[in-house]
């Protein structure tokens, strides 16, 4: 197969040499990613090593990307420039060996590998394999949003998810059973969950709410949602408008919640996998009531809002929102994904910060509503690797426009390079 670019391109030309090396050499946070625990990446198959799935990606996002040849060459020592299956059938096992070598510490290897000090991990515990501090962790909370599904039924592997974390949390924290009222549900599956979280380590609470309806939630009165609630125990199911509203309301406790356990609220914001997506519930703007409602809660706008990016840092403005260009480095490269880091630089510069994202292709199943592929050479290591490179790059491009249009001094935008890829992550978190 032919590859889209040069063997050795200069990547590097268009960025100051200094800044380059700078930024290069900055030992970084990872705000958001989803490292997977080991053994969780499904083994491949030899005779297929590559299994693409059947839904449009962004153009970087697809397997045959051959950035993947650079990432396999520095992490497992590719030295092929090709996808011809004899070659990666012997890179899956090599893969396996280093995995196997590396054993209880692997992820933390991968993290050294990039220079990276802490990753915020997105899980739905913590992880003795995945140790602090190379480690903190966040909890995917969608979950509190059903404590029973709507109809028409939605269509989404996710929902067996969240049923089984309702299940698990009222086993632990009420007999079993679902609080038949909103205020036992509140107090006794919300805020103990809370709580476990807070005691287990958890950084905060995060959402990919959009994959399943907008993220514009309406201020309903407390006296609506609890007869909803009440209706919905009962029947086992809400229909879809009605299920939205006491979604909203609940969405609303947790924020304000958040902000008294000094949680860190993650949001996906922008575009998601399709087929299970819808971009307009995805922009940001709709959750402008929600910052001015919690105030005290910090809000980290995921992926920088994209396509959404300017309405993003507009919303910075707010005291209590920050944005991160996790995800952003994969489906941009890095010239495009410069633009956006600078015009946040440009207006708040201590609200922006690096992440990864980092995930395994094992998502796109999941979160695309497809059945999950084997494709261990797509793994949130090679997608670290890549998601990495781009992200520094994309910062070097801004800060060498920035400095060479004369706006920032050198040793500001040295100043910013490092608040951009540690500093700010560092402060929102309380690191
Ligand atoms: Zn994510």
């Amino acid at each position: 197969m032919a590859l889209a670019f040069a063997e050795k391109p200069d990547r590097e030309r268009n960025i100051d040499p200094g800044l380059a090396r700078e930024i290069k050499s900055i030992i970084a946070i990872d705000d958001h990613a989803h490292p997977l625990p080991l053994g969780l990446e499904p083994a491949g198959d030899p005779a297929h090593p590559i299994q693409p799935y059947d839904c449009t990606l962004p153009v970087r996002m697809r397997p045959y990307n051959p950035e993947y040849i650079d990432a396999w060459a520095d992490l497992w020592g590719y030295e092929h420039r090709d996808f011809e299956q004899p070659h990666l059938q012997k890179l899956m096992e090599r893969k396996q060996a280093a995995v196997d070598e590396h054993g209880e510490r692997h992820n933390v290897w991968t993290l050294e590998k990039l220079n990276i000090e802490t990753c915020i991990a997105v899980a739905y515990g913590p992880s003795t394999s995945e140790p602090a501090p190379h480690f903190r962790w966040i909890a995917f909370s969608d979950w509190f949003l059903w404590p029973f599904g709507c109809e028409p039924k939605l269509n989404s592997p996710l929902l067996n998810v969240f049923a089984a974390q309702i299940k698990q949390k009222c086993g632990l924290f009420n007999k079993g059973e679902l609080p038949q009222s909103l205020d036992g549900y509140i107090e006794k599956i919300i805020f103990p969950t809370l709580d476990l979280y807070a005691q287990q380590g958890s950084v905060g609470i995060k959402f990919q709410t959009p994959y399943y309806r907008p993220i514009s939630f309406a201020d309903v009165p407390k006296a609506d949602a609890a007869a909803l609630y009440a209706h919905g125990v009962r029947e086992g199911s809400l229909p879809a408008g009605d299920h939205r509203a006491l979604q909203d309301y609940i969405f609303r406790v947790l924020m304000l919640e958040a902000g008294r356990r000094d949680f860190v609220v993650q949001m996906h914001t922008g575009i998601g996998v399709k087929p299970a997506f819808d971009i307009s519930g995805s922009n940001p703007l709709l959750m402008e009531p929600i910052f001015i409602a919690a105030q005290n809660t910090k809000f980290l706008l995921l992926h920088g809002g994209w396509p959404f990016n300017r309405e993003t840092v507009s919303l910075l403005a707010h005291d209590n929102v920050y944005a991160d260009f996790s995800c952003a480095n994969i489906f941009q490269y890095s010239r495009s994904l410069s633009g956006q880091i600078r015009s946040a630089l440009e207006w708040y510069p201590e609200k922006i910060m690096y992440g990864t994202d980092a995930y395994s292709d094992r998502s796109i199943g999941m979160l695309g509503g497809m059945p999950v592929k084997p494709n261990p050479l797509h793994g949130w290591e090679e997608k670290a690797w890549l998601m990495d490179r781009t992200g520094r790059e994309a910062l070097g491009l801004a800060l060498t426009g920035m400095h060479g249009d004369g706006d920032i001094s050198a040793a500001r935008a040295e100043e910013l390079a490092d608040a951009t890829m540690r500093g700010n992550a560092i402060k929102l978190y309380g690191l």
